[in-house]
């Protein structure tokens, strides 16, 4: 857990551009964008993926998607669209082993993903 880059960015341990910040989350740009908005949502406590979310993490799942509904505002994607993603596991294209919601908006989405 102490090895986890997603931990270490939301204790400004290791650098990142910051969109939101409160006690529980942390929204930062994603390094490699892939639309022209695109910010991932994290909580500050290490959740490894949607598979460790069980009752108790409701109440952050829940905070999450209310930090969402503010920031799209904030970054002019909420009337145009926007997708949230969330990957999961090796064959759901989850790289980095911290629960992590991309933001991705600016432009016209594709459907399905590859
Ligand atoms: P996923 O593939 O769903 O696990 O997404 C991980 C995302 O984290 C990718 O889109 C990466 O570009 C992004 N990422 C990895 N390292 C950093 C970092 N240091 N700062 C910002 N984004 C990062
Ligand atoms: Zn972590």
């Amino acid at each position: 857990m102490n090895d986890c880059i997603f931990c270490k960015i939301s204790k400004g341990e290791i650098p990142s551009k910051k969109v939101y910040e409160d006690d529980k989350v942390f929204v930062f740009h994603d390094i490699s964008p892939e639309a022209p908005v695109h910010v991932l949502v994290i909580p500050k406590e290490h959740i490894a993926s949607a598979n460790d979310i069980d009752e108790s993490k409701s109440d952050i799942i829940a905070h999450i998607y209310l930090v969402i509904h503010k920031i799209v505002r904030e970054l002019g994607i909420a009337e145009t669209g926007y997708r949230i993603v969330n990957n999961c596991g090796e064959d759901g294209g989850q790289t980095v082993n911290h629960l992590h919601f991309h933001i991705l908006g600016g432009r016209s989405l594709k459907w399905p993903p590859g």
